[in-house]
């Protein structure tokens, strides 16, 4: 709950209702995060694709498959152990890049349930997040797999975008899928670990 008494739920109906940008005009649902909002551990990709916005729900289309395929395959459950959300909620048309001032008009709903989801982990998928949260503009291949501090208690990994996994072969050695796949290891060891503290 935020200091102004509001739950995540209050937070989702003000999305569903939002019309904060224009990305309100086209969408046909908000996808606003499913998951454990208790678990701890928060990921951000960037903006709900043309699955997402069919079914309102994040990962769903050919890259997310893909991750949520990864994640599992680490020992990550997507209902227990995590929140997994986006840094835009609505989706932009033609699955562009969401531009600053769209980004800029949805930051209170991420602000917000990272305030009341209060991560100890947090997991970017892709660079904007990483832009977004961290306000670190780097590739995502000279940073990823490393724990990076955010505030006192909390780290953050930043990890490849699923759909730049795509553009390569699945399961090859030191392919892009194989590495993110080491680096969901290590974010679910620490998630596990957290558990028992
Ligand atoms: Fe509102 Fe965010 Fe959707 Fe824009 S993208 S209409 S700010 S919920």
């Amino acid at each position: 709950m935020l200091a102004n008494g509001l739950s995540l739920d209050d937070i989702g109906s003000q999305a569903f209702n939002c019309q904060a940008c224009n990305l309100a005009k086209g969408r046909l649902n908000v996808v606003f995060g499913v998951g454990n909002p208790l678990s701890g551990a928060i990921f951000i990709g960037e903006a709900p694709g043309a699955q997402e916005d069919e079914l309102g729900l994040p990962f769903v289309g050919r890259s997310g498959k893909l991750l949520r395929e990864l994640m599992v395959k680490a020992g990550l459950s997507i209902d227990n152990d995590l929140y997994l959300t986006n840094i835009v909620k609505c989706r932009p048309p033609g699955n562009r890049t969401p531009s600053r001032a769209e980004i800029d008009a949805c930051s209170y709903f991420i602000d917000s349930q990272m305030a009341i989801i209060k991560p100890k982990t947090i997991v970017l998928i892709g660079s904007l997040a990483l832009k977004s949260i961290l306000k670190i503009n780097l590739p995502i291949s000279q940073i990823r797999g490393k724990w990076l501090d955010y505030g006192s208690d909390c780290q953050a990994m930043a990890i490849f975008h699923p759909a730049y996994l795509l553009r390569f072969g699945q399961g090859l050695p030191n392919s892009p899928s194989e590495v993110t796949l080491l680096d969901l290891r290590k974010i679910y060891s620490r998630i596990d670990k957290l558990k028992s503290i």
